[in-house]
């Protein structure tokens, strides 16, 4: 019964994960954390059957259009360095570590993200109309709007330091500019209703003299491929915040970190692997883990608690709730307040202080330009795992039992193609 294709247990209907788990050869997780719940929860039954079909597949991205398509002025200076060769062979990328330390290599890095920033500022200022700092901190969270991924946490956040700077102006924290992208489903109210409290925030913090400076806010709009590759280079902070067990790998945390952008996250999917890979000193972690989730929804979660044992979180909840964002209307955002005090399914009052703690440790490195530009080094030359080319081999591989197959470029290409000379000659 609990393996059946059909649940009976109410209205019937078709168990689509269970029908593809008996169609299937190979049965793939697309990150190690995600492979484990799939073993361990989701398909349990299923893996004590057929242990042989469950393996872990780490998702990639292409370094092709992700690098050196989109950030030519990187992939340029780590040619320059380590020399060619990288793009099909990321793991070379290792080479870079030897250059952390090189102050003048740090400047050249500094300068190219620099670079990339004010590309990014010119392009916010053709499609989203607004003025932002270049000096300041680029802290972007793009991505499809979902409760799950807590776009709505990292709004906490700016309120939290929105409302800090107001009560203390000498406040000793980095300038930031706090960029969101990203579309809601059709359907979907309240993401939708996100997107709106975001544009709320923006444009009372955007009207603010005192965050001149200090925090601006930018939902930017039409989030999709083409604007990404201008995006992932210019970004300094990439946010990976969802409840962990919720993101099953994620990609974009991929392709921020090939930019040389710095990952404030979570436990969840693969930032658990980019943890490993770069290092936990070059990684920002905060919030729960899958057991303390598991646990906390076991022992009953009242978020409620939260909200009364903390005033700073008190604050931040009750100026959305009182209207400021809204010119005094209370009824725009009651849906998100509500649901945060009574359900919170995505427990973010839960990780709200961890969070808040660490964004604060973000800055105060942000502050030391040179520890900054060691860890953004760091986490691109410890990228290389994360290319499709490994994950896709893997998948030649184990799955589709195949072996590469050596092409001519010369036979598929038109004669008068640049590229065929080139390729003619070696290159
Ligand atoms: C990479 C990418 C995504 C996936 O982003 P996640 O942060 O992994 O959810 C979504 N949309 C676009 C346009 C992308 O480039």
């Amino acid at each position: 019964r609990r393996m059946s294709l059909i649940d009976e247990d109410g209205p019937r209907f078709v168990r689509m994960a269970h029908l593809a788990a008996v169609g299937s050869f190979a049965i793939n997780g697309v990150a190690a954390l995600h492979t484990d719940l799939l073993k361990s929860d989701v398909l349990t039954d299923f893996y004590d059957l057929w242990p042989e079909k469950f393996r872990n597949k780490t998702n990639g991205v292409t370094p092709r259009r992700f690098v050196r398509l989109a950030n030519p002025a990187m992939s340029q200076l780590i040619d320059r360095t380590i020399g060619g060769g990288w793009i099909t062979d990321m793991r070379r990328l290792r080479a870079l570590e030897a250059y952390a330390d090189d102050p003048g290599f740090r400047a050249e890095w500094r300068q190219i993200k620099a670079q990339n920033k004010e590309c990014l500022v010119r392009e916010i200022r053709r499609s989203a109309h607004v003025e932002v700092d270049p000096a300041s901190m680029f802290d972007v969270q793009v991505k499809r709007m979902h409760e799950y991924k807590r776009q709505h946490l990292n709004l906490l956040h700016v309120i939290s330091l929105y409302k800090r700077l107001k009560d203390d102006p000498g406040l000793q924290v980095a300038p930031r500019t706090v960029i969101f992208g990203g579309k809601a489903a059709p359907g979907y109210a309240m993401a939708k209703l996100i997107i709106r409290l975001i544009n709320a925030v923006a444009d009372v913090v955007g009207r603010d003299p005192a965050m001149q400076g200090r925090l601006q806010v930018v939902f930017f709009p039409n989030y999709n491929v083409k604007n990404a590759q201008l995006i992932f280079p210019g970004s300094d902070l990439s946010e990976q915040i969802s409840l962990a067990g919720k993101e099953a790998s994620g990609t974009g945390n991929m392709k921020f970190q090939m930019n040389g952008a710095l990952t404030i996250g979570t436990l969840d999917g693969a930032n658990v692997e980019i943890r490993q890979e770069v290092g936990d000193e070059n990684f920002f972690l905060f919030g729960m883990g899958v057991p303390e989730v598991v646990e906390l929804r076991r022992r009953g979660y009242r978020p409620r608690d939260y909200y009364d044992a903390n005033a700073h979180l008190r604050e931040v909840i009750d100026l959305i709730a009182s209207g400021f964002f809204t010119r005094g209307d209370r009824e725009v955002f009651r849906p998100i307040v509500d649901h945060l005090l009574h359900h919170d399914d995505y427990m973010l009052l839960a990780d709200f202080q961890s969070y808040i703690d660490c964004q604060n440790r973000v800055s105060d490195a942000y502050l030391d330009a040179d520890r900054w530009s060691r860890m953004s080094i760091l986490n691109v030359a410890r990228s290389g795992f994360f290319s499709s080319d490994r994950a896709i081999k893997e998948y030649c591989d184990d799955i589709w039992k195949v072996a590469p197959v050596r092409i001519d470029l010369r036979d598929l290409l038109p004669d008068e193609l640049e590229f065929k000379r080139a390729a003619s000659e070696g290159n």
